[in-house]
């Protein structure tokens, strides 16, 4: 952004998970389906975590215009939210605008992960940064379900998959720098900026 006046300040997080993904042979789910089938927008699950979220929250955050989609991402990322805002990344989010949250299909989600995975997002939406890593749900490392995710029933399967206990390895790095600092944003902030300027 450097000699780049924008009006407004683009903000994108990345929730980074416990464990090696690809070489966790996680259960999953039994159902085969891949996760942006169980989990896709629109589906029972998806409506069932924007609820808990909302709910979690207290608010429906970005007036609830929020952008979810599915697509492949590092191994070690769960998913991303990014968002814009005239003032802040999390000071003012009743301003935020450019809602979007990208969902990794590589993650083998099972409904109490991408619940509160979920949550997690809606929750930087809602202007809540990270806290130190540990148990909170908005720590940026992932370290297992949400207790509220874990009390509803998978909505994507009649038989609910077998939740796997969180893997307790630490291969996890920590969170990627947010907004506009670090060479590294700059691939999944260009799409944004390009929206940015149209507005
Ligand atoms: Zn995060």
């Amino acid at each position: 952004m450097d000699g780049r006046k924008l009006s407004t300040m683009l903000a994108a997080v990345a929730l980074a998970l416990t464990g090696a993904s690809t070489a966790t042979a996680a259960p999953g789910d039994d159902t085969g389906a891949a996760p942006e089938v169980r989990f896709g927008v629109g589906t029972p699950a998806m409506l069932a975590a924007q609820d808990l979220a909302r709910r979690t929250w207290g608010t429906d955050p970005c007036g609830g215009r929020i952008d979810i989609v599915w697509d492949v991402d590092a191994a070690t990322i769960n998913a991303r939210s990014s968002w814009a805002n005239p003032r802040s990344a999390y000071d003012a989010p009743e301003l935020n605008v450019q809602c979007r949250i990208v969902l990794n299909r590589l993650i083998d989600y099972d409904w109490a992960r991408f619940c509160t995975v979920l949550v997690h997002e809606y929750g930087h939406l809602a202007g809540r940064a990270h806290t130190a890593d540990g148990p909170d749900v908005m720590s940026p490392i992932y370290r297992g379900p949400l207790p509220a995710c874990l009390e509803v029933a998978d909505p994507a399967a009649a038989s609910a998959a077998p939740v796997a206990a969180p893997a307790p390895t630490a291969s996890a790095r920590a969170d990627r720098p947010r907004g506009r600092r670090g060479s590294r944003a700059r691939a999944r902030r260009a799409p944004l900026r390009a929206a940015a300027r149209r507005g």
